[in-house]
């Protein structure tokens, strides 16, 4: 949005010098932006580290940015730095709601294999409480593809598998628009995600379709914002530096 009032602003400008006049004769400053600045940020010291505007949703200690899906204190292990999945506790969300967003997390699927397919290190990042990016152990596992590790789970197929060996932190990098919709209620702009799996990108201004559906096709339902929900799909997976900038 910003970046298009800017580009109006030179359109409105540049006509009244280019269009009499060779583009050699031409004034450059009168296409410089001086006046309006991007705010400063400071990096994380390391890759992976939280930026100075990130909100930390998770930084290794406790769980107070999360609560049950009822609303009750979340009460997954925390450990070593990590939060994992504790079987049978159900999803935890955050706490705060958000729209769109950039968003770092770190998982890692456990070490001791145990099951197949969907039924191994299986958890999961829904944006908007809605919208599943999938967290699966997919090294050397056979499942549906558009259900592996970095698919839009059940739309979107990864755009390449680069999944690490299980017991090894992963990295997913975000970037997420949250749908848009009109006061019908209808979706007039589907959400969108862009996702970097330790670095590769994996799935690339993809359009979300719906809520993330087991059974049939999506069909989305007009909502604001939402909490970043993590499943418990009853298998131990490990969650770490986790953080958000708003867009
Ligand atoms: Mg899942």
């Amino acid at each position: 949005m910003r970046n298009l009032f800017f580009f109006l602003i030179l359109l409105a400008i540049v006509p009244a010098f280019s269009q009499s006049k060779p583009r050699e004769s031409l004034d450059p400053t009168v296409s410089e932006i001086w006046d309006l600045k991007p705010v400063k940020v400071t990096p994380g010291k390391n890759p992976g580290e939280a930026p100075s505007d990130a909100i930390i949703i998770f930084d290794g200690k406790d769980l107070s940015n999360f609560s049950a899906l009822d609303g009750s204190a979340a009460k997954w292990d925390v450990k070593d730095g990590a939060l994992t999945v504790t079987k049978g506790l159900g999803d935890i969300k955050t706490k705060k709601q958000f729209g769109d967003i950039q968003l770092h997390i770190e998982w890692r699927a456990p070490d001791v294999i145990v099951g197949e397919g969907q039924g191994r290190g299986n958890s999961g990042i829904f944006l908007q409480e809605r919208y599943e990016l999938q967290v699966l152990d997919s090294y050397e596992s056979v499942t549906y593809s558009n259900g592996q590790a970095g698919s839009i789970y059940k739309q979107s197929i990864p755009l390449v598998n680069a999944t690490r060996k299980p017991g090894e932190w992963q990295v997913y990098d975000v970037v997420y628009n949250a749908p848009v919709f009109s006061e019908n209620g209808r979706v007039s702009a589907p959400a969108k995600i862009t996702v970097l799996h330790n670095g590769v990108l994996i799935q690339n201004g993809t359009a979300i379709f719906g809520p993330t559906e087991y059974k049939g096709l999506p069909v989305y339902q007009s909502h604001g914002k939402a909490s970043l929900k993590l499943q418990d799909h009853g298998n131990p997976v490990s969650f770490r530096n986790i953080w958000i900038r708003e867009l």
